[in-house]
Formats: C-alpha cells, structure tokens, sequence
C-alpha cells in the first residue's frame, strides 16, 4: 500500500531533489538548527477514566514544527537527537514547555488534573537531574514521568535509583510506558513501584478479535490491582476497545478513538467544550 502510494508521487515530483530534503531533515545540523530556533515542542493527548470517561490527563509528546518541512513526528527525529547526544536536553524542554502550558491553562481557568512527560534513560541517568529538577516549580500531584521499560532495567544503577527516589519525594508519579512491549520484566512493577502503568498498544489492538489476548491484558490489570498499580490502555481505537476494557476493570483509556494528541492551544479548547458539556469525552464510531 505505502509502497503504491510512494509510486504514484514519483511522477510530481523530483526524485532527487525529495532525497537531498529527505537527507537534510534526517541532518545533525538541521534539527539543531530547529532546537535553536525554538522549533521543538509538544502536542498533548487526553486521557480518560475508563469508567465515567471524564478526563483524567494530559501526555505531552514531542513535535518538530519545523518552518521549512513542516511538523515532523518523533519516529522521524528522536534518533537523531538520541545520536547527537540532545535527548535530555529534548526531555528537558518537553517538561519545560508542559509547565508553561499547564500555567496557561491554569490562567484560562481550566482544571487540568496531570500532565505526563516521557523520560528517556539519559535523563534518567543523569546524576544532576534532582538538581534540575529543584530549580523547577513542579506541581507535585499533577505531574508524571513515563519510563520506558528498557530506561532502567538496560542498566539499573546508583544514579537511577536515586533519581528515582528524588521524583517521588517530590510528589512525581512514575508511570511505566509501554508496558509488554520489549523487555517485559514483571519484576520491575516491584523494583520501580510505579503509580501507573501503561499497556503498549500492541497488547490492545487484538482484544478484540482474540479471547485469550483479552484474558492476557485482564491478568496484567489484575496483577495491577494487587500490587496497587492502576492501569492505562494505550493504543485505544474504537468503541469495542472501550467496552471490553470497561468489562475488564481497566483504569484509564489513551487513544485515537477518544482523541487524538493535539496543540497546546487546541487542547485548552477541548478541555474548555469537555468542561461545557457533561465532562464525558464522545467515543469515535471509527478507528
Ligand atoms: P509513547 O510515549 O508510547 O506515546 C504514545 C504514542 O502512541 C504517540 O506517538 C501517540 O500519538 C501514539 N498513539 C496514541 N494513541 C494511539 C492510537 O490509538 N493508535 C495509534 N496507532 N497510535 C496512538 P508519538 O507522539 O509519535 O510518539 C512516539 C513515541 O516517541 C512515544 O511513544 C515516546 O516513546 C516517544 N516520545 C514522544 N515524546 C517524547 C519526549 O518528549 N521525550 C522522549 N524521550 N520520548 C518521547
Ligand atoms: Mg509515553
Ligand atoms: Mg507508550
Ligand atoms: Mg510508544
């Protein structure tokens, strides 16, 4: 399908010259260019309590607004920036650019209950991120760093451990982030002792097709409530998805079929028609 798609653009336009941009958006010098510029930002994606689906957070993800290619999604530049040695310093402006926004909203006078950033392992190994983070003034309560499982069980050390220790004296959650996806340790709901845990989308696309794919993702919410961990569904597409994981006690629902990560502008304007109307978010009909 892509593969048709990419055949059919060929003929409008030039081959060559589609490669050198190509070429140049992947280029050390162009992204730091964007950084410089103030080009790097974050859209938001709501989530929602799978019961009354009333809106229980924010993630804040990364985008490049770029002038000259447009917006450019994170699979297409955090390598990059992971190779030039910026993703702290990405993570750093992502958490910096959530708190001037949640002020904003605060000013609008819209009740945002969390916002969660995504954490990579170099940050979380950086031995001066409680110093960082002190200079901030961080909404304990309303906060939330995601984790992917391999940040900390690649190589779980000292300065992981204290960092650790620093986010949650200061009233940060810690979520892990695409849960059952790579490492899959189940070991690490104890190590870490995360406040919440997010399933990865490709455990929740096939329950509905797949009874014993169902039953896998209702043992992890029930494992979840035993060691008091809630869960998240990510990856939530469609009505089916949303009923079956109501049926499974599932805690909290992130995805395209409730809504789709938007501009910090945009989201104060769905927040402020959620506030409106009853507070309950409309499920799309289609995926
Ligand atoms: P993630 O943290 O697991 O974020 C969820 C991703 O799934 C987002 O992609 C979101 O747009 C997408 N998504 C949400 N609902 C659905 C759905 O229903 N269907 C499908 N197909 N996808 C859905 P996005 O924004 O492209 O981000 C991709 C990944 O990039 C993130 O995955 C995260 O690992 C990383 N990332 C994003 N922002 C940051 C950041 O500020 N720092 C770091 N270190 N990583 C980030
Ligand atoms: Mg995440
Ligand atoms: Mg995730
Ligand atoms: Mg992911």
């Amino acid at each position: 399908e892509a593969k048709k798609a990419g055949r059919g653009r060929y003929r409008f336009y030039n081959a060559s010259m589609k490669e050198k941009a190509r070429r140049r958006k992947n280029s050390f010098d162009a992204l730091l260019a964007g950084f410089d510029q103030g080009e790097i930002t974050c859209h938001y994606q709501p989530q929602f309590d799978a019961k009354t689906l009333e809106l229980t957070g924010l993630e804040a993800l990364v985008r490049w607004e770029s002038t000259e290619f447009g917006l450019i999604m994170p699979s297409e530049f955090l390598q990059t920036a992971e190779d030039m040695g910026l993703l702290a310093q990405f993570d750093e402006l992502v958490l910096d650019r959530a708190l001037r926004d949640m002020e904003t909203w605060h000013c609008k006078g819209l009740d945002v209950p969390r916002v969660s950033v995504n954490v990579s392992s170099h940050r979380l190994n950086d031995p001066n991120l409680g110093d960082r983070l002190k200079k901030l003034d961080l909404p304990a309560g309303r906060l939330s760093f995601e984790l992917l499982e391999s940040a900390f069980l690649d190589a779980r050390n000292d300065v992981i451990d204290r960092n650790l220790s620093l986010i949650n004296e200061m009233g940060i959650d810690v979520e892990i982030d695409d849960f059952g996806s790579g490492h899959a340790s189940i070991a690490s709901l104890l190590q870490i002792a995360p406040t919440r845990l997010k399933i990865d989308r490709s455990l929740i696309e096939p329950i509905v097709a797949s009874k014993r794919q169902r039953d896998l993702v209702k043992t992890i919410i029930e494992i979840g409530k035993m060691l008091d961990i809630r869960v998240v569904a990510e990856g939530v597409e469609t009505a089916e998805h949303v009923s079956i994981l109501q049926e499974i006690d599932c805690c909290y629902l992130q995805g395209f079929g409730l809504a789709h990560p938007m501009c910090a502008a945009t989201a104060a304007d769905f927040m402020t028609d959620l506030q409106n109307a009853d507070g309950r978010v409309q499920i799309a009909h289609s995926g």
